[in-house]
Formats: structure tokens, sequence, C-alpha cells
């Protein structure tokens, strides 16, 4: 029997034709009711999610009852996905970290540019006919600090490089080479990056250890008058706490692709509101280029797994 996929986000559609060469079935039932997947799980091989669909242990139970054997995140974040669950029951986890990085750093860059010459706010005035020009803040000189240096953390260091900004970044890991290869200075904690920074830029992965590291406490250690940018989950920040940064002059703006609650709840609405916040409704992989390369990436990681469990299950 050929293997099944099961997609149930929405993912470039060149992941079926690549799929269907290595003969394995895929069903799109993109926005599919939570209590129909449930039911419908057992029945497929793998199952192909973006950031919306919780992949849950209860889910994960479900299928691993019936076939379900892999779990592919189209995407990079996997605190969607338990993975203690899914390494419990056997079902293995693949996501596609890479693809997205250049669509998410220009997004980043973008926003920061917006929130510093507060060009939302102005664009709205005129909209109103009003033509009013607000006095903006110019990157060139100015401190970046890059909160997690990986992939994409990375690269909006190169690019704030370019632009002239001076970039200092912080990560968990031993990331010296990576540092000196961009003339990026590394600083020895969060609070120290904290300290000197004008723009702040979050890149780390949603974590026991992340969750809230914006907050009000952290918020203490901000220059007055810095921008925080956020484009990597929005659990990483106390949405209050940061509405309350921007009205005591804590934070000058606030540019974010991620919120607390996705779609916003009444609490994120607040901030997003804010005259001096540019947010966009987590954009940052959403562009044709990166969702192509995602599409083909899962395609390949998908006939990798299905291939490779076929060879186990046909050996023995
Ligand atoms: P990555 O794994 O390459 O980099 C993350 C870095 O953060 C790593 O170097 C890691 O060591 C570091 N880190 C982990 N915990 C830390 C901590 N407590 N303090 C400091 N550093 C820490 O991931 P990436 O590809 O650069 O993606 C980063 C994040 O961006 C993802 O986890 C995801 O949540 C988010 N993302 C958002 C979008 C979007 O659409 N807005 C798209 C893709 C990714």
């Amino acid at each position: 029997m050929p293997a099944r996929v099961l997609v149930v986000d929405p993912v470039d559609p060149v992941l079926d034709g690549i799929l269907a060469k290595h003969g394995i079935q895929v069903e799109r039932r993109i926005g599919l009711a939570r209590g129909e997947l449930l039911k419908i799980i057992a029945g497929y091989d793998a199952i192909v999610v973006r950031s919306r669909t919780r992949v849950d242990a209860e889910l994960l139970e479900a299928g691993a009852r019936g076939r379900l054997r892999v779990v592919a995140r189209a995407g990079v974040g996997l605190d969607n996905i338990d993975f203690d669950a899914a390494s419990k029951l056997g079902v293995r986890v693949v996501n596609t970290p890479g693809p997205s990085t250049q669509s998410v750093a220009e997004l980043t860059i973008a926003l920061m540019i917006m929130a510093a010459r507060r060009a939302l706010e102005a664009n709205l005035r005129l909209r109103e006919g009003e033509w009013y020009r607000p006095l903006g803040m110019e990157l060139y000189g100015k401190r970046l600090f890059v909160v997690g240096f990986g992939r994409i953390g990375r690269r909006v260091a190169e690019i704030a490089k370019a632009i002239g900004m001076r970039v200092a970044a912080y990560d968990v890991v031993d990331v010296r080479e990576e540092a000196r290869a961009r003339g990026v200075d590394l600083v020895a904690s969060l609070r120290d990056g904290l300290r000197e920074a004008d723009v702040v830029s979050l890149h780390v992965p949603l974590t026991p250890q992340t969750y809230h590291l914006i907050n009000r406490d952290t918020l203490r250690d901000f220059k007055r008058g810095a921008i925080l940018v956020n484009t990597a989950r929005g659990e990483l920040m106390d949405t209050e706490a940061v509405l309350e940064a921007l009205e005591n002059g804590v934070l000058s703006a606030v540019a974010i692709d991620v919120h607390e609650r996705e779609p916003p709840g009444e609490r994120e609405l607040r901030l997003i509101r804010h005259p001096r916040v540019v947010a966009t409704p987590h954009i940052g992989a959403s562009t044709a280029e990166a969702q192509r390369r995602i599409a083909v990436a899962v395609a390949e990681e998908l006939a990798r797994e299905l291939g490779s469990l076929e060879g186990v299950e046909g050996g023995g």
C-alpha cells in the first residue's frame, strides 16, 4: 500500500508533485476541524503542518494507534508540536529550518526601519490627508542587539552591518566563530546586551527558558527610548509589560510580526493598536520564494523518512 500524507495547513503545491514521483499519496484537508482531524489521523503515515495546527499528545496518540509515523513541520519553530509525546510514541518529527531565513530577515529589517522612521504612523495620517512628518531615527551607527545568533539572527546582523549599524549578539551556544566572521561583538549576558542597545531584535526559539524573556524585570535594563523588534515568537514577550514600557517611554517603538495569541485577542490588540507599534500577522516566511523552498524541503524530508521506513519494513 502506498504511503499516505495528510496536509492540514497551506503548503506550496510543489510538495504534491515531488511526493507523487516517490509514489506517495497526498491528501489536502486545509483548515480541518480538530475533531475531524482526531478521527482521521490514524489513516495516514505522515501529517504536514505549519504553526497553526497544534500537534499535542492527544493527536499524536490518535495517530500512533494507526499508521502515523512522521510529523512534518513546514517551517522552523517546533513549539506547536509535543516533541516528548512524539518520541515516546515513536513518531518522528521533521522540520525545515533554513528555507525561510532570508524572508524573515528581510521582514525584520523592514519592520525595524519602519519603526525607526515612524513610517506606519505617517502613512496612516497621510491616508487621512494629513501632511504630518514625524522625526525619526537613523539606524546608521546605532547599536543593534541580536538575541539568539542562529540562522535568522546572523542574517539580520549581516544586513544591519551593511546599513552601518554596530551589532552585538547573545546566544547560549558557542557562536564565537560566526560572530567573528561577521564583525559582531558577543556579550556575556542578555542584560549586558540590553543596556547598550538602541534596537533589540529577538531571534530565539520559544522554549520554557525563553518564555516571557522580555518582561517587566528585563525591560528595566533597556536603554530609554530603545526599539524592540520581534519576528520570532509572541510568547517571548509579556505583552502587557511591553505596552507599559511603550507608555512610560522605556521603549520608543515596537515592531512585531508575532503575537502571544494568534490571531490576536484583546490583550494583543491593545498593543497592536498603539500608535508607535508596527505589526504584521506572522508573515515572516510568507513569501512565494520561502514557501516554495519550504515545500521542496518538506517533500524531500518526507520522501526520505517514508522511503526509509518502507525499507526497514521490507528488510524485516
Ligand atoms: P536557529 O535555531 O538557527 O537559531 C536560534 C538560536 O537561538 C540558536 O543559536 C540558539 O542557540 C539560540 N538560543 C536558544 N535559546 C536561547 C536563549 N535562551 N538565549 C539566547 N539564545 C538562545 O533558528 P532560526 O532559524 O534562526 O529561527 C529563530 C526563530 O525564529 C524560530 O525558533 C522561530 O520561532 C522564529 N521564526 C519565525 C518566523 C516568522 O514567520 N516570523 C519564521 C521562521 C522562524
